[in-house]
């Protein structure tokens, strides 16, 4: 398979990435099966990306046609089979390593053999995902960035079965997309995570020991590092749950006591202060 054979993505899971991912694709061409498990995420993903075509159209990025080309490309479904059309598959439902493992079997059975197979996942092992299923050189790590239509990186995720081939073809796709890949190899967390993660959990601790206010924090980040955004807003706009998965996943793969959760995160999650999504996390949000 070349990249160029890839007409019709299954995006799988339409929440901040998946509707995010759904229209990357759409815009760039491809036809798009979105598939979530409530017709209500769906239709929620759909408002979420028209809107976000409105505001290119407001800055004369695109056009009105070109708005209503691309939602015309993505077909919602709360039908997993409908992903036997595709050719490419993007796995991007919960940071759930148990959850992901049951829909990668599942789509190993409803595709047929030369499908390819990437997740999105932030930090779970592409090679286990991978050993789910009877194609374990076709699965890939494609690791877009939220906000998926703005940022400019995928890291792809080379399992230990990865071939040649996939990666290639995964690579040109990316390209394609207008994205910068950068290969990366199959460790816990890869390198954004490994990396932002321990930050993002220091500032945590930061507050939760009363060092500074959740502001003060964000603020000297911002301003004395030239972070686009503080931790602890940054932390808010990717999803307190996906952070405590991903530390979690850092703590147990790695083993080092440093991966740690700070308790006050794992508190805010039990709480459902999820972050922007639910309208509070660190921050409180109206809409
Ligand atoms: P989210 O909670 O916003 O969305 C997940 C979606 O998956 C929900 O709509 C849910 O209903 C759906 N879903 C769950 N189980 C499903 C199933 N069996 N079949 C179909 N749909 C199902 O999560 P998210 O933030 O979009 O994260 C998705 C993936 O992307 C995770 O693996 C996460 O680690 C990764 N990721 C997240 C970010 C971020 O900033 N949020 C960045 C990069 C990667």
């Amino acid at each position: 398979m070349t990249a160029k054979d890839i007409k019709r993505v299954a995006v799988i899971g339409s929440g901040t990435m998946g509707n995010g991912i759904a229209q990357v694709f759409a815009k760039t061409g491809y036809d798009v099966d979105l598939i979530d498990i409530e017709q209500e995420f769906l239709d929620r993903a759909l408002a979420t990306i028209n809107s976000s075509l409105e505001r290119l159209i407001k800055k004369e990025r695109i056009t009105e046609d070109d708005r209503k080309i691309t939602m015309a490309r993505i077909h919602p479904s709360t039908d997993l089979n409908v992903a036997k059309d595709a050719q490419l598959i993007v796995e991007a439902i919960t940071e759930n390593l148990q959850a992901k493992l049951d829909i990668f079997t599942q789509l190993d059975t409803i595709c047929s053999d030369d499908i390819i197979f990437a997740s999105n996942t932030s930090s779970l092992p592409i090679t286990k995902l991978a050993a789910a299923t009877k194609r374990p050189t076709q699965v890939i790590g494609m690791h877009f960035m939220n906000p998926v239509p703005v940022s400019k990186l995928i890291e792809l995720i080379r399992g230990i079965a990865t071939s040649d081939e996939t990666y290639d073809v995964i690579e040109e796709l990316s390209r394609e997309l207008g994205k910068t890949p950068v290969r990366v190899n199959d460790f816990p967390g890869f390198v954004a995570n490994r990396i932002l993660m321990p930050m993002i959990n220091e500032a945590v601790y930061a507050h939760m020991e009363g060092v500074a206010s959740i502001e003060a924090i964000d603020e000297v980040m911002k301003l004395g590092m030239a972070h686009p955004m503080g931790p602890l807003r940054l932390a808010d706009f990717i999803g307190l749950d996906v952070c405590l998965s991903i530390l979690e996943v850092l703590h147990d793969g790695l083993g080092d006591p440093k991966y740690h959760p700070c308790p006050l995160l794992r508190k805010l999650v039990e709480a459902g202060y999820l972050g922007e999504k639910t309208g509070r996390g660190f921050y409180v949000y109206d809409s």
